[in-house]
């Protein structure tokens, strides 16, 4: 059993509020949401992190980003953030690659 919590809600080992999946990725909502709209985008491909990916992962990547648009079009979402944290320092808490989509209310600029 893996103990990557990414993997286990992939794999339906664990439950999770899925919003969309197919063969390259998945997509659930946060279960602990920082907005409104706090969706997750998850490649099935085990990948620790954004800097990990190589040119071989170029489709994959770029089918995240059309996952994300499509997700966002099916739930008429306009205005969202894209954020994606590489490693423990910049706020990576899960150590499988993953995107989130935050809507709903008005972010900050520059982050926090
Ligand atoms: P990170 O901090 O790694 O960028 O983001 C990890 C995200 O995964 C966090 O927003 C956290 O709330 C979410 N998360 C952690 N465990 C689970 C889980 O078991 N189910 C779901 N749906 N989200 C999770």
């Amino acid at each position: 059993m893996t103990d990557n919590i990414f993997l286990k809600i992939i794999n339906k080992e664990i439950p999770a509020e899925i919003l969309y999946e197919d063969d390259m990725a998945i997509a659930f909502n946060d279960i602990s949401p920082e907005a409104p709209i706090h969706i997750l985008v998850v490649p099935k491909k085990e990948i620790k992190k954004l800097s990990e990916t190589s040119k071989q992962d170029q489709e994959l990547l770029g089918h995240l980003l059309l996952v994300v648009n499509k997700i966002t079009d099916k739930y008429q979402i306009e205005d969202f953030r894209i954020v994606v944290n590489n490693g423990t320092g910049a706020g990576q808490t899960v150590f499988h690659l993953h995107l989130h989509i935050l809507a709903g209310r008005n972010f900050g600029w520059p982050p926090g």
